[in-house]
């Protein structure tokens, strides 16, 4: 029985073409800034989102921290959603590596509004947490895949610059968010500071994030990158896959996203479905019935061959991509129905 992989976006293998462009990807020392791989890919996402610089490394964790920790000092904070990746599922960095606070707001599905920023801001007073970076998220890994919308985005981040507080964007699934609201780079470039960008998830590629902003703060997040381990060197085999990715596997994102309109779909006919978080990207997050316990109800899910995440104990998530095609969708069908 071939297994019908839901887990994650993560679980993408390499395709042949993008195999062939690793494989004969040049290289060089990427500590030395000689690899023209990396270069090649650190420019041309620069240059998509209209920033001066970009910074190539292995993970949207490490590309998320160095941004933080490149803006924030210790005993500041990072103003960001209570369901933010940032917060959740960073291994406690922000603390641990920028020896900041965090102040966690309530949003709509993770996102956050321009009044609800303003209001959280500290005053200007020695007894508060000085406020040094907002962080969003987009789209919302745990608000079902939910995207900002343009005008949300401009008051958020005009209303940041005016009060000169950096303003950064978890875009781990951006080009996810684009796809559907068609969205440019280069505007999510005016609207954010920084932007943390994977490579790894929806896009295809098996290594890598690529972290943009202006030449200063890249300089900056590159020392905290070699302090963390960072540094490395002919990582140009991982970055080809990167530029293979940007080069042939955005468009296909919008099959993704019709794939986990149906997958919601057939779940809503599901009796021990209870609902189903709005689908706009490719994650699907589905309720389960009272009493149903998200952990037995997966393990019961994996014996007919389909693999999906509990998403605490009474949510489930699937979330599609290149390595779930059509012919995967009826298996899932007739799997899940049986
Ligand atoms: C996956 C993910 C990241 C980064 O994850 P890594 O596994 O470290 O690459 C960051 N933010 C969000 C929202 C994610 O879904």
């Amino acid at each position: 029985m071939k297994i019908i992989e839901l887990r994650s976006d993560t679980f993408t293998l390499p395709t042949p073409g993008m195999r062939d462009a690793m494989f004969s990807a040049p290289l060089g020392d990427d500590v030395f800034g000689e690899d023209p791989s990396v270069l090649a890919l650190e420019n041309k996402l620069a240059t998509m989102f209209h920033k001066e610089a970009a910074l190539f490394c292995p993970s949207g964790t490490m590309s998320n921290q160095m941004a933080i920790s490149a803006t924030v000092s210790k005993g500041q904070e990072v103003i960001c959603d209570e369901l933010s990746h940032i917060y959740l599922y960073e291994g406690g960095g922000i603390m641990a590596n920028a020896g900041a606070s965090v102040k966690l707001l309530k949003g709509d599905l993770g996102r956050l509004t321009k009044s609800q920023i303003e209001a959280a801001i500290s005053p200007d007073d020695i007894h508060a947490c000085e406020s040094a970076m907002v962080s969003l998220e987009n789209t919302v890994n745990k608000g079902g895949g939910s995207v900002y919308t343009s005008e949300n985005l401009e008051e958020i981040s005009s209303f940041c610059r005016a009060k000169a507080i950096p303003l950064h964007l978890d875009g781990a699934r951006i080009f996810n968010a684009m796809a559907v609201t068609g969205q440019s780079p280069a505007q999510f470039g005016t609207w954010f500071d920084s932007i943390s960008i994977c490579l790894s998830k929806g896009l295809g590629a098996p290594v890598g994030s690529v972290l943009v902003g202006n030449a200063a703060f890249i300089k900056k997040a590159k020392r905290v990158r070699k302090r963390l381990g960072g540094g490395w060197r002919q990582a140009g085999m991982l970055a080809a896959a990167g530029i293979y990715a940007l080069d042939h596997q955005v468009e296909r994102l919008q099959e993704d996203h019709q794939r986990a309109r149906t997958i919601a779909e057939i779940c809503s006919t599901l009796d021990w479905v209870v609902m189903t978080l709005p689908v706009v990207t490719n994650i699907v997050i589905v309720k389960i019935q009272d009493g149903l316990n998200s952990t037995n109800k997966v393990a019961e899910l994996a014996q007919k061959g389909i693999k999906c995440s509990p998403f605490g104990v009474d949510y489930i998530r699937f979330v599609t991509h290149l390595g779930f095609d059509d012919d995967d969708l009826n298996r899932f069908e007739k799997a899940i129905k049986a």
